[in-house]
This record gives structure tokens, C-alpha cells and sequence, in this order.
């Protein structure tokens, strides 16, 4: 079989996507490939179809229990015979897996980084034909990144101990210049063909919201996306206890996890998260390595995370499956207060001397600036965002709350020049707060108490609202007329550029016209730009068919003891809504359907569509 025939046969897709088919070739070719591509871009498919067309086993290397077991159960839904060698399998089961793959009947194993270097594994690989090793994740041999796994450091020396050496892939979806170099160097890839398809995910909605009413505004959201599956973050413990409890009070089928719950409890509740018993979770930034479930429609922030790496890697968890999803900042002034707080008593760097650490927690602040300006910026969203890693996007990508919000050009010279006044006459010596309430001309015991209630600007902008002044002084500091201190006391400073902005006139500013726009429209606008017609244009009926295949879905995911997204996923039911297929041929048309598949589930779906589509069955 071909690549094309093995695409459509097990995995039930017409055609490659951009990188896929390049690195694919190489593999088969022969040449070590290093492939970076976004979260939910394809990556396992580039290894797996090889896998299938290679003389010899294939031995992929993951770092978590869970994405092995993920993988390896969509393989075998896919009729491919595949296994995972890891620490969950008990010793009986570890050694009959090990003697069925001796025998040949796996070409794809998945296998735990800290096994390679084991006896028995040892002497199965030495004993076998051993055609490629794939490194799934691969930024974890990297100091440089978040993941950072001490194991990996031993896929070299297992590759070195086989006596013909395999043919090394590696693929990771975070790969900055440090870490893509130390892929290469301590993999040792040789003369590797590299792809890299860059960070943007097109089909993510981004926004931000900054509202009131919070609690309010994520139930509202809720209401509108009944029966989707959502992560929703929280920034602490506390948080994930408060807001998961009064969802459940308000009949959201919602769970939690944080690392203070007991193994047993995270591991029920991820579960039920996963088999979509419980849709919704709430979450500390705990949740989430490992979670490769593709029907994750929105990921929401209750909170501002720490940095834009964070924040980009947990919205990511949406939309793994190429469907429209939307990732929603809900942000509060408090956020940037807990996060100082989070830095201040950060206890992850305790081996380090005082000198180091002042250093890394000056990085943090830094970090989270960028983080805050995110929030701030009424620039394209997604741009910020590729720039932050290093990467020019267009200035409009027409799917984020900024794009779609319409703008106007505020002059805002006068606050600005209060601002920058008050700071320059009272010596630069006050935090945000102070200086905000002082243009505002608030009474507060600290103002009487600095004396700022007799600085020449106390009650200048009496009329302007607080949020705008604040809005100014955000906006200020982005464009450099002001900066503020990284450390807690967040002392307003002036800048090379301050002079210029007393001077020089006017200070333009891009406001929102109108408030805030639902998600779900603002969404439509940027969803337009998929080739494809997605669920948005979905009729009535099709709603209701697609309700009706949910269900099924369900049903025979219990019944085979799978997550519902692995029997199909969203993406595939909606194909099948537009299609509505009624014969076997049509519905092995569907992205998603391939033969085995068809074979095990055809049917059930096939009845659903005829029923709900009046179709009448003869004979
Ligand atoms: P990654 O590892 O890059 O995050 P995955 O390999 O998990 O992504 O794939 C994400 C989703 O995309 C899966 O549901 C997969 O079946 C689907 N997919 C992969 N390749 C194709 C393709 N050529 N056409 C359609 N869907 C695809
Ligand atoms: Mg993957
Ligand atoms: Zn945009």
C-alpha cells in the first residue's frame, strides 16, 4: 500500500496536510527528519504512516502514560496493531507484550523514555529489526524548555547500542532556536531534514475580555456552549474550589483539578473530563500535559496566567482537531497582584545563589508585563502573540476579539500629559494607584498622607472615569512615554520618550466603539476564512443531527471503553452532517471514516443519519 492508500484506508483522510507529506517522504527516504509543527497539526500521522510502510518496528518515544495510551487506543480504533511498553502495564502484561512484539505483531510500539536502557527491552531491541525511533515531544531533551525530562537524555545511547542504526524522527510543537539546536545536538540527527510550519493555530479564536461581572460573564458563555467540551483555568486552588462549585450549583456538568486533590480524584476526574462525563473542568495550570483530547472546543481564563508561554500552551488544548474553537482571556486588574505574588514566593529556584535568582525573578516580571500588555494591546491579538515567538504575522487575522472589534481614534493627549505631569512633579517615587487616584482627584488616606492632594495635577482629570485614566496609563507604558518597575511596588517611571508626549501633540489613541460583542458572532466573521463550511452554517436540522451523532458517539464509546473523540471526532461528525451519507460509499467519504472504522461503526451512524433525514429503509 501506498501513503495515499493508507491515508484514506486506516485513517480515513483524502489528503496530507502542508508539512505532513514532506517529512513523510524524507522518512522514507531514509534521512533523519526534525518536524515542528502547532499543537493539533498532524504530527503523529508523520510517523505512523512510515511506521506502517518501513521494514522493521518502529519505536516511538513519549513522555507521558496518558498520551501513549491515547495514542495506541486511536491506533487500534484505527484497526492498526500497535502497544505501549510503560510502567503502567503490570510485569505479566509488560513481558506478554514484549514477546507478542518479539514475534513481530506490532510495527509500531510506544515505549517510555526510562525503559530503553532496561535488560529485557534491551535484548528485544538488540534482537529485532528496528527501523525508526521517533521522538514524540522532543523539546523534553531540552534544558532550555518547560518540559524538560532527564530520560530522554537516554535515546542516545539506546540508538547507539543497536547495531544498525534507525532512522531518528523527532517532532515537538515549541521549538525556539536553543531548543531546536539542542533537538539536533543531543539526539545527534544526522544531516536532518527540518520543517518547521511556525506557531500560529488559524483555527483558535483569541480574545480578551475585562468585565465586571466575571462569574457572570464565563456562565453566559457557558450557556450559549451547551454541550461542548471546555477547559476553564483558574490561577489558584482556591479559584478552581469556588468557581467549580458554583457551576455545579448553577447545573453545569463541570469537574475540577488542581495538585492539591488526591491522585485517586484527579485521576476520576481527568477521566471523566476525557470520556466527556464531565464536559467541563475547572483547573489550575496543573491540568493539561498529556491531555491530547481533540474536541476541546473553548479554553476560557479565569484569570491572567503568568507569561504569554503559559497562557498560548493552555489555550492551545483547544481545537486539536482543526475545528473552529475559541480561547477567551477574562481579565481582572487583581490578576497582576496575584501573579507578583507568585513570583515573589516562587520556591522553584532554591538551589540557586541570591544573584541568580534576582535575575530570574526580574525575567518573571518581565514576562509577566508582556503578559499584562496582551490584555491590553487593541493590536491583532494573534500578532502579538507570533511576535512574542519570534514570528511576523499579517497585522489582521480577522479572528480575535480585536480584530473584529470596530475602534476609533480617541485623543487622549490630556490625560496622557496629567499623567506623565504628575509622575514627573511628584519625583517619580509613587506606584500606579497613587497616581491614578491623585489625576482623579480621589480622598484616600494615602494620598493625604504622601500630600499628593497638593500636587498641581491632584483633580486634573476629575471628570475622566477611572477605567480610561487607567486604559491611558496602559497604553502609555506600551508605547514608552512611561514605564513602571517589575518589582511589586510597580513604581511609574519616566522614559527618554516622556518629554516628547508634553511636547509634542497629539497622543492618539485606538478606543472601542461599542463595548463588547457575544463570542459566538464575533467568532462567525473569522470562521468565514476555513474552506471549509463548519458547524456556524449549520442548519436546524443538521444542529439536530449533529446532537443526534453526538449521542451515538457516546453510546458506542462506552461500549468499547474509549473516549468518545477517538471513535470520531468532532470534526468528522460535522463532515458527516454535511454530507449526510446514506450508502457505505458515501460515507467512507467522510474525513475521518476509514475501512476498519467504517467496518465497526458504519452502521450506527449510517441508521442515525437515514432516521434523522426521514430517509426511508426498503426491504
Ligand atoms: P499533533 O500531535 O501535531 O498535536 P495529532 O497528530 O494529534 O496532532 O493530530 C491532530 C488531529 O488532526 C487528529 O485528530 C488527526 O487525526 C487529525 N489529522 C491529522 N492529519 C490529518 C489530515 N491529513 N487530514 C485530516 N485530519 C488530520
Ligand atoms: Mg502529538
Ligand atoms: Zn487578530
Amino acid at each position: 500500500m501506498d501513503k495515499y492508500e493508507i491515508l484514506k484506508k486506516y485513517f480515513g483522510y483524502d489528503a496530507f496536510r502542508d508539512a505532513q507529506e514532506t517529512l513523510i517522504d524524507h522518512i522514507l527516504a531514509g534521512q533523519d527528519t526534525l518536524g515542528i509543527m502547532p499543537t493539533g497539526a498532524g504530527k503523529s500521522l508523520c510517523y505512523q504512516i512510515p511506521a506502517l510502510m518501513l521494514d522493521g518496528i518502529t519505536l516511538v518515544i513519549s513522555p507521558l502514560i496518558s498520551l501513549m495510551k491515547d495514542q495506541v487506543g486511536s491506533l487500534n480504533q484505527a484497526g492498526i496493531h500497535a502497544a505501549y511498553l510503560n510502567s503502567s502495564l503490570t510485569t505479566g502484561q509488560y513481558f506478554k507484550a514484549l514477546a507478542f512484539a518479539r514475534e513481530g505483531r506490532y510495527p509500531i510500539i510506544y515505549v517510555a523514555p526510562e525503559r530503553l536502557l532496561t535488560e529485557e527491552f534491551l535484548d528485544f531491541a538488540l534482537n529485532s529489526r528496528i527501523a525508526m525511533v521517533a521522538v514524540d515531544e522532543a523539546h523534553c531533551v531540552s534544558q532550555w524548555g518547560q518540559d524538560f525530562r532527564p530520560s530522554y537524555l537516554k535515546i542516545t545511547e539506546f540508538i547507539g547500542r543497536l547495531k544498525k542504526r534507525p532512522i531518528v524522527s523527532a517532532f515537538t510543537a515549541t521549538a525556539t532556536k536553543e531548543v531546536r539546536d539542542d533537538i539536533i545536538d543531543i539526539l545527534m540527527l544526522q544531516d536532518p531534514m527540518v520543517m518547521s510550519t511556525g506557531f500560529d493555530r488559524a483555527n483558535l479564536y483569541f480574545g480578551v475580555m475585562s468585565v465586571r461581572d466575571r462569574y457572570g460573564a464565563v456562565r453566559s458563555y457557558l450557556e450559549t456552549h451547551r454541550g461542548e467540551s471546555g477547559i476553564i483555568y483558574c490561577l489558584t486552588r482556591k479559584h478552581v474550589e469556588d468557581l467549580c462549585a458554583r457551576l455545579i450549583k448553577d447545573g453545569f456538568p463541570v469537574t475540577r483539578y488542581h495538585a492539591g486533590l488526591s491522585d485517586a480524584e484527579r485521576r476520576k476526574n481527568q477521566d471523566d473530563f476525557i470520556y466527556d462525563r464531565s464536559p467541563l473542568i475547572v483547573a489550575t495550570s496543573a491540568f493539561g500535559m498529556g491531555i491530547d483530547k481533540s474536541n476541546v472546543r473553548f479554553v476560557l481564563h479565569y484569570g491572567m496566567p503568568k507569561n504569554i508561554e503559559s497562557y498560548y500552551q493552555e489555550a492551545g488544548r483547544a481545537g486539536r482537531d482543526g475545528e473552529p474553537a475559541e480561547c477567551i482571556l477574562y481579565y481582572s486588574g487583581q490578576d497582576v497582584i496575584t501573579n507578583q505574588l507568585f513570583i515573589a514566593h516562587n520556591q522553584d529556584n532554591q538551589e540557586l545563589d541570591a544573584a541568580a535568582r534576582a535575575l530570574v525573578m526580574e525575567r518573571d516580571r518581565d514576562r509577566l508585563r508582556k503578559m499584562t500588555f496582551y490584555c491590553f494591546t487593541n493590536e491583532c491579538l494573534r500578532d502579538y502573540i507570533l511576535k512574542y515567538f519570534g514570528e511576523y504575522g499579517s497585522n489582521y487575522c480577522g479572528n480575535c476579539s480585536n480584530c473584529l472589534t470596530q475602534f476609533e481614534e480617541t485623543d487622549v493627549t490630556e490625560i496622557a500629559r496629567a499623567l506623565i505631569g504628575c509622575v514627573e512633579s511628584s519625583r517619580q517615587r509613587y506606584g500606579t494607584t497613587v497616581i491614578v487616584d491623585t489625576v482623579h482627584g480621589a480622598n484616600t488616606a494615602k494620598i493625604q498622607n504622601y500630600r499628593m492632594n497638593e500636587n498641581p495635577h491632584y483633580g486634573a482629570l476629575k471628570e475622566v472615569p477611572v477605567y480610561r485614566i487607567r486604559q491611558v496609563l496602559n497604553y502609555l507604558q506600551i508605547q514608552e512615554y512611561l514605564a513602571v518597575t517589575t518589582d511589586e511596588y510597580a513604581i511609574v517611571k519616566l522614559t527618554a520618550k516622556s518629554g516628547d508626549a508634553l511636547k509634542e501633540g497629539p497622543i492618539v489613541m485606538k478606543l472601542a466603539k461599542e463595548a463588547k460583542r457575544p463570542p459566538k458572532e464575533a467568532s462567525k466573521e473569522g470562521k468565514n476564512k476555513r474552506s471549509q463550511p463548519g458547524r456556524e452554517s449549520f442548519t436546524e436540522k443538521e444542529d439536530s443531527l449533529f446532537e443526534k451523532l453526538r449521542t451515538v458517539r457516546t453510546e458506542l464509546a462506552k461500549r468499547e471503553k474509549v473516549p468518545p473523540y477517538i471513535v470520531f471526532s468532532d470534526r468528522t461528525l460535522t463532515h458527516m452532517c454535511i454530507v449526510k451519507p446514506t450508502t457505505k460509499e458515501e460515507m467512507l467519504n467522510v474525513s475521518g471514516v476509514g475501512e476498519f472504522k467504517y467496518n465497526k461503526y458504519g452502521e450506527s451512524f449510517l441508521a442515525c443519519v437515514k432516521e434523522e433525514m426521514g430517509v426511508t429503509v426498503h426491504g
